[in-house]
């Protein structure tokens, strides 16, 4: 992808408030427990399909306030989308299958106030709905003949107006068949950002999941000898039965303060790491409770931490997502094998290179990785590894200590999660 040949950048909100509904993806494979391998934590990126033509915006000027919405009353495929007159639509019924409202659609004219070649915002500022609902943006050619996808988004993130675009279409997706939707009031509103946007640099982080006690035994004294932070996630509920001496597989609460206290992140990876067909079966106030207990716990123990590292997968995502929002600050998938870039990161979907299943922790292919990154000159790499892992060995070990004095050579500063996060998320 190519992030270098824009220059504006502009805000757009969109806001969707009271939303009941069923769950929409489907597509996870189960993922019970965390001493088997989690190859099925992966995460098509293709279900993150963010902006395939974007670029990192480097300033914004505009102060124009922008709303593309028509003004007209409609009814699609059993929902009914009601003008409220202040740029708002008011949307309820049962969609009888996947449907589309345009909110925008000219084959000839962009918007008032769009610009071709210039960078928008686009702003998701209720994620209760995160999954139902999409926006869709095309850009039509100069015959005005062809629809090329622009965007394809549930999150906040930027897009930017192709420079031949003639014509736009804006367009609101239903994403299932028999979707309930109760009183959504959908308000997009477009606003200009005023101040300049200065895109961060390159950063790395590497996070190890589950909280094994390989972590103590085998990480953090290549912590403590480079200098640097390898995140630990951790599971309350795991640590139980290490302390009432069910299995000796994951670390004590001493052992976890200890690498606390020798300046390494500890993270939260969910109360009880519950598998997908778990997570799928509660509510969204269940799993927002146990996110919430696994962060009063952690902090009994002295942890604080504002980043999730959600356990499983797909599965379930946007409930976890919606319920992860009203507890944390960030959440990490488990896959996604891309570094997340400014102004297009969910912090709620942060996404991970699966090093050990995708990278088999070969030294050359992971130290490509940071040879790449070095040379885009800005993303934000996130590297996921289990010394929960059966597979684990020394050799890893030492893969990763040659990946961190390369990246030292390169200038690559290695940062926790929480570092990361806060300068990659768009303000
Ligand atoms: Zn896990």
């Amino acid at each position: 992808m190519s992030y270098k040949r824009f220059l504006c950048l502009l805000t757009c909100f969109l806001s969707l408030i009271s939303f009941v509904s069923c769950h929409v993806w489907n597509e996870s494979v189960d993922k019970s427990d965390v001493e088997v391998k989690e190859m099925s934590d992966e995460v098509s990126s293709s279900q993150y399909e963010a902006d395939e033509t974007g670029s990192i915006p480097q300033s914004g000027e505009s102060k124009t306030n922008l709303c593309p919405v028509r003004n007209s009353d409609k009814t699609v495929n059993g929902l009914t989308f009601t003008a409220q007159g202040d740029g708002s639509y008011l949307v309820n019924g049962v969609s009888e299958k996947a449907t589309n409202y345009d909110l925008y659609y000219s084959k000839t004219l962009l918007p008032d106030g769009f610009v071709a070649g210039k960078t928008y915002r686009l702003d998701f500022r209720d994620t209760s709905i995160t999954g139902q609902l999409r926006v869709c943006i095309y850009w039509l050619d100069q015959e005005g003949v062809s629809e090329n996808l622009l965007l394809n988004a549930f999150y906040s993130t930027n897009f930017t107006i192709p420079e031949n675009a003639k014509g736009l279409l804006i367009r609101l997706r239903v994403l299932a068949a028999n979707v309930v939707i109760d009183n959504a009031i959908v308000k997009p509103i477009i606003t200009a950002v005023e101040e300049k946007i200065s895109v961060p640099g390159p950063m790395f982080t590497i996070i190890d999941d589950d909280g094994c006690y390989r972590y103590y035994s085998d990480l953090l004294p290549l912590c403590i000898e480079k200098g640097i932070s390898i995140s630990t996630a951790v599971v309350p509920v795991q640590i139980e039965n290490r302390e009432n001496g069910t299995t000796r597989f994951w670390m004590s609460w001493a052992e976890i303060q200890e690498c606390q206290s020798n300046g390494v992140e500890v993270l939260s990876h969910t109360y009880d790491h519950a598998s997908t067909a778990v997570v799928e079966t509660r509510t969204i106030d269940e799993i927002r409770d146990t996110y919430q207990k696994a962060r009063d716990i952690l902090e009994e123990h002295g942890i604080y931490t504002n980043v999730l590292v959600y356990s499983g997968a797909s599965g379930g995502l946007a409930k976890c997502r919606s319920a992860a929002g009203d507890v944390y600050d960030y959440a990490f998938l488990a896959g996604g094998d891309v570094d997340n870039q400014y102004g297009y990161m969910d912090p709620y979907n942060i996404w991970r290179y699966k090093i050990q299943y995708n990278y088999d922790f070969d030294a050359e292919k992971m130290k490509s990785l940071i040879a790449d990154l070095a040379a885009n000159k800005t993303g934000w790499m996130v590297w996921m590894i289990h010394t929960s892992d059966s597979k684990w060995c020394v050799e890893f070990i030492n893969a990763l200590s040659e990946c961190i004095d390369y990246a030292s050579q390169l200038g690559i500063p290695i940062v926790t999660a929480s570092e990361g996060a806060s300068c990659y998320s768009w303000k």
